[in-house]
């Protein structure tokens, strides 16, 4: 089985909380090794998460997430669209 971005960004915050099942935490961190997106995301979102801990909130700004993932999307359509380009599929 092989998750995408879209998955691993949902499963980001459980990880870092290490609540994930032992399967998909498997699946997560073998994705964030070839992934320099989701491995970015992952930072960013850890950072935030420490730098927030101590008030214990953890709120994003409005609308950063729908940013963030709208930029994600655009970076990895043009990725994929590289990748099929170099593979010359
Ligand atoms: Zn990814």
């Amino acid at each position: 089985m092989v998750i995408e971005c879209k998955h691993v960004w949902n499963y980001l915050s459980d990880y870092l909380d290490d609540s994930l099942s032992p399967e998909i935490k498997e699946l997560v961190q073998r994705h964030l090794e070839h992934c320099e997106i989701c491995s970015a995301i992952l930072d960013s979102t850890r950072n935030i998460v420490v730098l927030t801990a101590d008030d214990r909130v953890f709120e994003l700004p409005i609308g950063y997430s729908e940013r963030l993932h709208a930029r994600l999307a655009q970076e990895i359509e043009s990725n994929e669209a590289r990748t099929r380009k170099d593979s010359g599929d």
